[in-house]
């Protein structure tokens, strides 16, 4: 992958909080939860899904459970659409809670969560705690805005930017997930 405008640094990261801010500009890539998600199951997904080269989701059974919405907390959840850019299911108590099926797959919906408490504490000065429940499997994690997760969600912005703004998508690598993935047909036939 090439990108002739990659990032190192904070320099980066400090431009993204200051033009997340202000309701007068905007970032160059606004970043989704569910691009979180995406950059650490796949950086090709990441990648086809920016260029909005998009399958219809409907016709595919996804199997991986990173995306499946759990039915469990019904009647305790709400949405909270916050900026176009996160969107929080549920709050238990003071955490944020993010409810998956599947454990099979932990880091990207724990950077996915990890990224929503990094952006309510440095874009909108609220500090929370999470939960990411495995309600199916009776597993609950807790999950906090350390120093250290704070850089990893960082370098997260980072790789994004860098994964978004490359002119072709990372090189093909053969992934456990590839069978399932809404993509295979691109990647691999
Ligand atoms: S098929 Fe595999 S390599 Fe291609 S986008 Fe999906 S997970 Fe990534």
């Amino acid at each position: 992958m090439t990108n002739e405008h990659s990032y190192s640094g904070y320099e980066l990261i400090e431009q993204h909080i200051r033009d997340e801010r202000d309701p007068h500009r905007t970032p160059r890539v606004g970043i989704t939860g569910l691009m979180v998600q995406y950059y650490h199951t796949c950086e090709r997904e990441l990648w086809f899904s920016s260029r909005g080269i998009d399958i219809d989701r409907d016709t595919v059974n996804i199997q991986r459970g990173t995306r499946v919405d759990e039915t469990s907390y019904d009647d305790r959840r709400h949405s909270y659409q916050i900026d176009g850019r996160i969107a929080i299911d549920l709050l238990d108590g003071d955490d944020v809670m993010e409810v998956k099926v599947s454990s099979t797959l932990e880091e990207p919906p724990r950077m996915q969560l990890l990224y929503y408490l990094w952006y309510l504490d440095r874009i909108h000065d609220i500090q929370r705690g999470g939960v990411l429940a495995y309600p199916t499997e009776r597993k609950r994690e807790q999950v906090e805005l350390t120093q250290e997760t704070a850089e990893r969600v960082e370098d997260t912005i980072r790789g994004i930017t860098n994964t978004v703004e490359a002119d072709a998508p990372p090189e093909l690598e053969k992934k456990p997930y590839c069978d399932a993935c809404l993509y295979q047909d691109l990647c691999w036939m």
